[in-house]
C-alpha cells in the first residue's frame, strides 16, 4: 500500500486526500490551521466554481453543499464608460449550461478536514517547513505540496518561460454581505469592466450564516479601485466598497443599498503576482516533492479560475497515482503529469491574463457582438467552464472575425452598442 502525504488542506489537496483514502492509500493531511481556526477565521477567496470541477467533487461523493448553496445560472457582462456615471457601454447575459456553486472554503474545507480525519486520514496541524517535508518523504512514499500562497509553496523555483507578470496586475478586495439585491431574472455573476480603472464583480454564495453575495473589487494598481490600505475597520471596507460603487457602477449601487457584513471576516484586501513554477522541488536530501495546485500555477483571480482549475489538477494527479501501481514516484513521472495538467491550464492561464491586460480592437468588438448574438455570448459565458474552448478565436484576430461571422445566423437586429473603433475604446484601457 502507498503513503502518501498532502501539505496543505486547500481546494487542490483535500479532493486529492478523499480519491486516495477511497481507493485505500494511507493518506497524511498537514495543515497549518485547525478546523476551528479556518471556520473562525478570514475569508480567503470568491471561489466561485463551475460545473466540470464541481462534477468531479461530486463523483468524489464530497459535494456536500450542492441543496444548500445558491445556484449560479449565469453570467452578465457590462463594459462601462470609463468616465464615472457614463453608464454600460458593452452590457449582455448568458446561461450557463451547468449552474456554477461559490461555497465559502471556510465552511467547505473545515468540514472536509474533519471528514478526512473520520474516514482514516491521519492529521496534522502544523505549519510545515522544509524539516517537515524531509521527514515526510521519509516516511511516505509520495508527498505533494498544496500550500496555495503559502511560504513553502514559493521554494519552487519560478518557472520564466511560463510566466507572464512579475508584479501584482490588481489589487483585490473581498465583502461578504447580505442584503444585495438579486438579479432580476436568473441567478447569476455580474462581471462588470471599467477601462483603465479595474473590474467589480457580485457573486451569488453560500457562506456560515446562509445564501450571500461577494462583492469583489479587483482594481489596477494605483488606480481608483486601489483604496484599501485606507479601511481600517470591516465597517470601514464596506463604506469603501458601497462609495466606489456610487461613483463608478450606479446600477451595481442600487443592487447594494442595503447590503450588511455577513460577518467581521467577511472582508479580503491585497495583491500577488500570477506565477507558474517548476512542478518539482528537490529537497537538500535528494527527494522530490510534488507542487499541486496555487503552489504551482497561480492566476490572478479575474476568470475566478483558481478553485476549478485546482480540482482539475486534483483529478488529473489522482488518476496519474492510481495509474501509476506500485511504480516509484520519480522526479520525471512529476514532470509527466504535470505537463498532462497543463495542457488544460495553459489556456486557463493565457486566457486569465489576456483579461488582465487592455483588449485588442478586435476583441472589443466580439464582446460587442455578443450583444446582439446569442450564441456568441453563449460561447463566452460557457467559456468559464472550459477555457480551452476559447481558442483560437480569443486571442487571434482572423479565427475572432471568423468566429463573429460564422455566428451571424444568431445575431438580433438590436443595434451596435457604440462605435468601439471610432470611439478608440481600447486606448483608453492604458494604464492610469
Ligand atoms: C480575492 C480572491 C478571489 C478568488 N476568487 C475565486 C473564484 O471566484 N473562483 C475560483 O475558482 N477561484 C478563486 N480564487 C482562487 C482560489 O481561491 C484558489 O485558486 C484556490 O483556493 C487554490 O486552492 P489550493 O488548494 O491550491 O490553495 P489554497 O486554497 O490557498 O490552500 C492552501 C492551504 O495550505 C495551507 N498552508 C499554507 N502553507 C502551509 C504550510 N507550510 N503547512 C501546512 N499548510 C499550509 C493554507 O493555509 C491553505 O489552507 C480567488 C482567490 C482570491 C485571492
Amino acid at each position: 500500500m502507498h503513503r502518501i502525504a498532502i501539505v496543505g488542506a486547500g481546494q487542490a489537496g483535500l479532493p486529492l486526500a478523499f480519491g486516495l483514502l477511497d481507493k485505500g492509500y494511507e493518506v497524511t493531511v498537514v495543515s497549518d490551521r485547525t478546523p476551528d481556526q479556518i471556520r473562525g477565521g478570514k475569508v480567503l477567496s470568491s471561489q466561485c466554481m463551475f460545473g466540470s470541477a464541481l462534477q468531479i467533487e461530486s463523483d468524489l461523493g464530497i459535494d456536500d453543499w450542492h441543496d444548500l448553496c445558491p445556484p449560479v445560472d449565469g453570467i452578465s457582462f457590462s463594459l462601462q464608460s470609463p468616465d464615472p456615471g457614463g453608464g454600460p457601454l458593452i452590457d449582455w447575459k448568458a446561461r450557463l449550461d451547468r449552474p456554477a456553486r461559490s461555497v465559502d472554503q471556510r465552511i467547505k474545507m473545515a468540514q472536509w478536514l474533519v471528514k478526512l480525519e473520520a474516514r482514516g486520514a491521519r492529521v496534522l496541524i502544523q505549519k510545515a517547513g522544509v524539516a517537515d517535508l524531509e521527514a515526510l518523504a521519509d516516511t511516505h512514499d509520495l508527498v505533494i505540496v498544496s500550500a496555495g500562497k503559502g511560504d513553502v509553496a514559493q521554494l519552487f523555483e519560478r518557472d520564466a518561460s511560463r510566466s507572464t507578470f512579475d508584479a501584482p496586475q490588481r489589487v483585490l478586495s473581498l465583502t461578504y454581505v447580505h442584503g444585495l439585491k438579486e438579479a432580476d431574472d436568473y441567478s447569476r455573476i455580474s462581471f462588470n469592466v471599467i477601462p483603465s480603472v479595474g473590474e467589480y464583480f457580485v457573486i451569488p454564495a453560500l457562506t456560515l450564516s446562509g445564501p450571500c453575495h461577494i462583492m469583489f473589487f479587483e482594481g489596477i494598481p494605483q488606480g481608483p479601485f486601489d483604496i484599501w490600505r485606507e479601511a481600517l475597520t470591516p465597517g470601514d471596507h464596506l463604506d469603501a466598497a458601497k462609495r466606489l460603487l456610487r461613483t463608478w457602477l450606479p446600477r451595481e449601487a442600487d443592487r447594494a443599498k442595503r447590503v450588511e457584513l455577513t460577518d467581521a471576516h467577511g472582508i479580503l484586501a491585497g495583491a500577488f503576482a500570477p506565477v507558474v513554477r517548476k512542478p518539482v522541488l528537490q529537497l537538500p536530501s535528494g527527494r522530490p516533492v510534488f507542487g499541486l495546485g496555487d503552489a504551482i500555477a497561480i492566476n490572478d483571480p479575474i476568470s475566478g479560475q483558481g478553485s476549478s482549475s485546482a480540482t482539475h489538477a486534483c483529478k488529473v494527479y489522482l488518476d496519474a497515482i492510481l495509474a501509476h501501481g506500485d511504480a516509484p514516484f520519480t522526479r520525471d513521472w512529476m514532470e509527466q503529469t504535470f505537463e498532462q495538467y497543463w495542457t488544460y491550464a495553459e489556456a486557463v492561464t493565457q486566457w486569465t491574463n489576456s483579461l488582465l491586460m487592455p483588449p485588442p480592437q478586435y476583441r472589443l468588438k466580439l464582446l460587442d457582438a455578443a450583444v446582439r448574438s446569442p450564441a456568441i455570448a453563449s460561447a463566452i459565458v460557457n467559456g468559464f467552464d472550459h477555457p480551452p474552448s476559447f481558442f483560437p478565436w480569443w486571442s487571434d484576430a482572423e479565427a475572432c472575425e471568423r468566429f463573429i461571422a460564422d455566428r451571424q445566423d444568431s445575431v438580433s437586429n438590436a443595434p451596435a452598442s457604440r462605435d468601439l473603433q471610432r470611439d478608440g475604446m481600447n486606448q483608453r484601457f492604458a494604464t492610469p
